[in-house]
């Protein structure tokens, strides 16, 4: 079984910062990724609100930390998934779909998935016109008709993602206004997208391929058949705690891993950090300083430097 001073558990823009911190600390670090490194933040168009870019694409920003991470020494994993944790004793063990490892201290920093819309049809269309994924499969729907669904950050710039590559944007949201931030709100009025308030998708309906979705006007009751090539479902995050939950570790009534001000959990020398957390604020920026933190933190535990408080 190897053994590692500091397993991180997702490289995302959190873990991949904690394997900064970590691998330049000295620690022996490895990082164990589902996928491949990035994240929800490899699939975001672009980003106007990370200190010091005013405008990079996630993807850039992502492999400048893979690059950065590695210059330290930190290992990724790629492709390898978590099955299940033991914190029971002192050492940690982590098993995956390809080994076992052992670690002193963890970190879990394996962020969110997109979440389902539930409705008929979102299933059996998915790849067929149905997406969660704007920057990957926009490019399939140029000159075509494409709905939104969503009020948030990520449905906003999906939608302005879009507007670039189809022929006609609608964005339809069960509320009667977005949750996005003020800027991108403003660059989506600015651009020519069909807002359809409180309305709600009752179905996704066509026969290889969709056809239309059904929507439901919350207000009027009024019901629609909206003919479109394409549905973006961009209705929040789900976090990726199921195998931390079977691990004891504790999370809120969201799923959302529980930490203080220290990234500390519940279970003495596993931390967390990022969109898999408790925080209240879900940016790359956020993500960066839990990490740094938790970085920190796992380095004291190891470590016990004479300035470490425990
Ligand atoms: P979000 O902020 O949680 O918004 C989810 C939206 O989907 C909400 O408007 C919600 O409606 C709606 N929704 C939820 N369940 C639904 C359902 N079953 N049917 C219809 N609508 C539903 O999620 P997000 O936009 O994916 O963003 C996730 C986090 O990442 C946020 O903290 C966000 O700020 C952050 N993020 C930031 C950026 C950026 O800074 N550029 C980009 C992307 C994401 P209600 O409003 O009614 O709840």
């Amino acid at each position: 079984m190897e053994n590692w001073d500091l397993i991180i558990i997702g490289a995302g823009p959190a873990g991949l910062t904690a394997g900064i911190y970590a691998g330049r600390s000295g620690l022996k670090t490895l990082i164990l990724e589902e996928k491949t490194s990035g994240g929800e933040a490899a699939v975001t168009p672009w980003i106007e609100n990370y200190p010091g870019f005013e405008n990079i694409s996630g993807l850039a920003i992502v492999e400048k930390m893979v690059k950065h991470c590695k210059k330290f020494g930190a290992q990724i994993n790629e492709l390898e998934k978590v099955i299940s944790l033991d914190f029971k004793g002192e050492k940690k063990f982590v098993k995956t779909d390809k080994a076992n490892y052992s670690a002193s201290t963890l970190i879990i920093a394996a962020g969110t998935h997109y979440r389902l819309l539930n409705v008929p049809g979102e299933d059996k269309f998915q790849g067929r016109g149905v997406s969660y994924c704007a920057l990957c499969d926009g490019a399939f729907f140029k000159g075509k008709k494409v709905i939104v669904v969503g009020g948030g950050n990520s449905a906003a710039m999906s939608a302005l993602y879009l507007s670039n590559i189809a022929a006609n944007v609608k964005l339809a949201h069960r509320r009667n206004q977005l949750r996005a931030e003020e800027a991108v709100i403003d660059n989506l009025k600015r651009q020519n997208v069909d807002f359809f308030w409180n309305s709600e998708v009752k179905e996704i309906k066509g026969d290889n391929m969709v056809k239309s979705v059904i929507l439901r006007n919350n207000k009027t009751e009024e019901i629609s058949d909206v003919e479109i090539d394409g549905v973006f479902v961009q209705v929040g995050e789900v976090p990726n705690t199921k195998f931390v939950k079977e691990a004891d570790v504790d999370v809120d009534k969201g799923g959302y891993i529980i930490v203080d001000a220290r990234q500390r959990t519940n279970i003495s020398g596993v931390f967390a950090a990022g969109d898999v957390t408790n925080g209240p604020v879900k940016q790359i920026g956020t993500a960066v300083g839990q990490a740094i933190v938790a970085a920190t933190e796992a380095f004291g535990y190891v470590k016990r430097p004479y300035y470490y408080t425990g």
